[in-house]
């Protein structure tokens, strides 16, 4: 089992950038995490990973063809704006396929060989569904190809035991979407509710045989550390024991760090850590083969104090606070209830 964490990165994600640089998902972003991780104390045994291969067979996992072939046409032309908030450059299509590819070989090598990963694309990914748009949400929220859905879905090659926890501030819709009737991805989702996409109920819990495995947990602005932890204790954790994963993808978004400029949570470095914490015990403990942690969002300072403290608890490098859980809204709080009870046998 490798004790280094791999990182995907690489400086191609500047060709995807609107030419003024004042969109909120630029690629300063990116630098920016870098420079967290450069300046964490997990750098030295950091291990940086890219290969240039493009595989369009692995967007096809998640994307429908005829989507894959319209963001090409789209780009063909140029910058350009392909929905109210979104973008794309002439090479939008190669950057992002390249991430959606690397999120492919990261999850299998780090299957394969027991490994943690983290990937820092961009475009980011978790709104992007199968055509695009996903769940009726307005625009495509600045994602091209959905990297987590490509990393759940290759998964499923190796294990039924797959947890997605994404912790950005806007649903996953994209990903919620992909995989709204696979039984086999339990998609667990906190986020604010009332902002961008607009989804994200706690009824919304997948279909079929899949019902029951996407748990969504809305939030009102200014809601924080506590209940962030009061998700990881009463609802990831029973599951995890419940299921025995035996990997997870972190759609790990950093703009539920507190003051982000588009959103109005208020987390802080204790949510990140106890997540990070507990992953990083799975991790250490062999209880799970691989977790893959995907940056999607972050647009302010979760990016420095959000990001490095997640990385630096994923490699069990910082202590354990003790933080008492507080349980959302009393009717998110009875609807999750009678999910995780109806579907899971887990009783809050
Ligand atoms: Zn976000």
């Amino acid at each position: 089992m490798g004790s280094h964490i791999n990182v995907v990165y690489s400086d191609e994600h500047w060709l995807h950038s609107d030419p003024g640089g004042t969109h909120p998902e630029n690629p300063n972003r990116l630098e920016e995490a870098l420079a967290t991780l450069k300046s964490s104390t997990v750098w030295s045994t950091t291990r940086l990973y890219y290969e240039e291969s493009l595989d369009e067979s692995v967007l096809l996992l998640v994307h429908d063809r005829e989507y894959v072939e319209w963001i090409k046409r789209e780009c063909s032309r140029g910058f350009h704006y392909i929905d109210s908030d979104t973008y794309v450059t002439r090479h939008t299509y190669r950057v992002a396929a390249r991430y959606s590819t690397l999120a492919y070989i990261a999850t299998h090598k780090g299957f394969e060989e027991k490994e943690m990963w983290i990937l820092l694309p961009r475009p980011p990914g978790h709104h992007a569904g199968r055509r695009g748009v996903a769940l009726g949400a307005p625009t495509q929220g600045f994602c091209i190809f959905n990297h987590s859905a490509v990393a759940a879905k290759s998964l499923l090659e190796k294990t039924r035991k797959v947890l997605v926890i994404d912790f950005d501030a806007h649903h996953g819709n994209g990903t919620q979407e992909i995989f709204w009737n696979e039984p086999h991805v339990i998609h667990v989702d906190i986020h604010q509710h009332g902002i961008y996409p607009g989804t994200g109920w706690v009824s919304d819990s997948g279909s079929g045989e899949a019902v029951g495995t996407k748990i969504n947990i809305p939030l009102p602005p200014y809601a924080g550390d506590e209940v962030y932890v009061w998700v990881l204790e009463k609802i990831v954790k029973p599951l995890n024991k419940q299921y025995s994963f035996e990997a997870v993808v972190v759609s790990a978004g950093f703009d539920s760090y507190a003051g982000d400029p588009l959103t109005q949570l208020n987390v802080t470095e204790a949510a990140y850590e106890a997540i990070a914490l507990y992953l990083y015990e799975l991790f250490k403990e062999k209880r799970v083969r691989t977790i893959i942690s995907i940056l999607e969002g972050g647009y302010g300072r979760g990016l420095r104090e959000g990001f490095k403290a997640y990385v630096e608890a994923l490699a069990g490098k910082r202590a354990k606070r003790r933080i008492k859980g507080k349980p959302p809204s009393s009717r998110v709080y009875r609807e999750l209830r009678e999910v995780l009870s109806k579907y899971h046998g887990i009783e809050l």
